[in-house]
């Protein structure tokens, strides 16, 4: 303990994954005296790698995207800390359930228009105006992303980018994501993909209003190449947690924060499973809002009462998405497709398909063509799989958390890979040696994510500047002291970081 402060760190984060390990190097970096509590015995939550069957195999799917849109690596030194990229393209190769055929994505607008003209000509003028309306929109997001939001942060990104971007934002943000698509496409061949990674992978129907600004899924792209961290996407914590040791943090992992305590209107410790108390003055959550909140704030302050009864009334949605991790004996090879695929394949549901699995998630309904997120991650990595062998990571949503009969012992991952093995060339299901799944009861026993939800920042940027939800968008909470971050907080999910940066850099100002 400090004698001087009375406290053991200045900071304590609770969470490990890549947004609480961003937030703590941050930190550590302007001298701060922090602490990082990890309950799983690695750091990098949902982001990280781990070995299965002698391959290395990732948690998320996992594509950085986001994160290469922040300053992160460069402040922080990563390539110094071991973080390599690849870069992938095609960024993606889009599929649909209707048809054999994929179209690619690129990080160059005109090489997508190319594959487009040779596969769905008609919607080629359509995604010419979607590239030249989404791609300012998208930038403006990534940019305005990189600062804690406020009103004149907004202003200034506006006046910077000479308003290019913004109109455009306002509108889609209050609309669907399947409006905002359909005023440009007219083929679900080309909609439906985005439709996948934007509300399906929130767990979300197409129609739900206010989803309009995932249409700058596919844009993204074209902001920045898709990229993987050499040795899988754990590399990435990984190359964090070792900048945060360099700059003298230090790390406890296997320990689970059981209670954040508060004297006053002020934090003051968190007590963890072993009933260890440590003090400090600055507790930052980079874990689920309702469990900071509702679980685990002992004694809150009065000032703290309306926001801790807003949580403990909100229906906590269920998880949504399971992870296929296959490793394999053979090459696999898509049907109908030259070459090897080293892209993430995208095969899309039709709308009514998805609207109906959104809709039946509540009931442990699960779709027959799930939305699927393929990848074989050692195309471009040969050194995650063992000497002659391949990887599959097969993302399938929707899934629900409570599936009827439960999901251990389910026969549904075995019905993924035999539709997958359609689309694949002969012999693809005999090369299996060995396969698992990670569905949403394991997200909460081994990931920590409450009914295995993966979360992410509910409002839009608009709402975000706003200042709505201030403890989402601002990081700061009416306990002094306490900080959130995490992919619930202003940007939301994926492997982003922006959320922890700026975490870090409101709790700095504060101090
Ligand atoms: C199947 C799947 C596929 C995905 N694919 C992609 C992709 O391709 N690209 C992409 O960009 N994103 C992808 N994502 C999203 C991305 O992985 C997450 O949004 C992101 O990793 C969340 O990071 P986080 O740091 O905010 O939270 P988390 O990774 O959830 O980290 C929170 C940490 O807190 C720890 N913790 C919880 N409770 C406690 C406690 N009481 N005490 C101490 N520690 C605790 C947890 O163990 C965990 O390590 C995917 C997610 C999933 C589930």
């Amino acid at each position: 303990m400090d004698v001087r402060t009375g406290t053991d760190y200045d900071a304590v984060v609770i969470g490990a994954g890549h947004n609480g390990l961003v937030c703590a190097a941050y930190l550590a970096r302007h001298g701060v005296r922090t602490l990082l509590v990890e309950a799983r015995a690695d750091v990098g939550g949902t982001a990280t790698s781990e070995s299965f069957a002698g391959a290395t195999v990732n948690i998320c799917n996992c594509d950085h995207l986001t994160f290469r849109t922040t300053p992160i690596a460069d402040e922080l030194g990563l390539t110094a800390h071991g973080l390599c990229y690849v870069d992938i393209e095609p960024a993606q190769l889009n599929g649909h359930w209707d048809s054999d055929g994929y179209w690619s994505l690129h990080h160059d607008v005109d090489e997508t228009l190319e594959s487009l003209a040779g596969s769905v000509p008609g919607d080629v003028d359509g995604y010419r105006r979607f590239a030249r309306d989404a791609v300012p929109v998208a930038r403006l997001v990534t940019e305005a992303a990189n600062n804690p939001p406020t009103r004149g942060s907004l202003l200034a990104h506006t006046a910077r980018r000479g308003g290019r971007g913004v109109a455009t934002m306002l509108r889609w943000s209050r609309r669907s994501a399947l409006e905002v698509l359909r005023s440009y496409f007219d083929d679900e061949r080309v909609y439906g993909p985005a439709l996948v990674e934007g509300p399906v992978v929130w767990g979300l129907s197409p129609d739900t209003p206010g989803t309009g600004l995932a249409a700058i899924a596919f844009a993204l792209r074209h902001v920045t190449p898709v990229g993987r961290p050499i040795g899988g996407s754990g590399a990435l914590p990984r190359a964090l947690l070792s900048a945060f040791l360099a700059s003298g943090g230090e790390v406890r992992l296997s320990t689970r924060v059981t209670s954040i305590d508060c004297i006053g209107d002020t934090v003051r410790s968190v007590t963890t499973s072993d009933g260890t108390v440590i003090k400090a003055g600055i507790v930052v959550s980079a874990c689920d809002p309702r469990r900071t909140f509702v679980e685990w704030l002992a004694n809150p302050p009065s000032g703290a009462a309306s926001l801790v009864a807003k949580w403990a009334s909100m229906v906590h949605q269920g998880g949504y998405e399971s992870k296929m991790d296959v490793v394999l004996d053979a090459a696999p090879l898509l049907a109908g497709v030259p070459g090897t695929p080293a892209s993430t394949i995208v095969i899309s549901p039709t709308v009514d398909e998805m609207r109906r699995g959104a809709d039946g998630l509540a009931d442990g309904y699960v779709m027959e063509r799930p939305a699927m997120l393929a990848n074989f991650p050692a195309y471009a990595d040969p050194g995650l799989a063992p000497a002659g062998r391949h990887i599959l990571s097969l993302e399938a949503l929707y899934t629900p958390y409570a599936l009827p009969g439960g999901w251990p012992g389910s026969e549904l991952p075995d019905r993924w890979m035999s539709r997958l093995a359609g689309r694949m060339q002969p012999g693809f299901l005999e090369s299996v040696v060995a396969q698992r799944t990670v569905t949403p009861d394991l997200y909460e026993s081994e990931f920590h994510l409450p009914m295995g939800h993966a979360t992410s920042f509910p409002g839009g940027p608009l709402s975000a500047f706003m200042g709505l939800d201030r403890e989402l968008s601002r990081y700061e909470t009416p306990v002094r002291g306490l900080f959130l971050t995490g992919a619930a907080t202003f940007p939301g999910a994926g492997v982003w970081g922006a959320s922890g940066r700026n975490a870090a850099l409101t709790v700095i100002r504060r101090l």
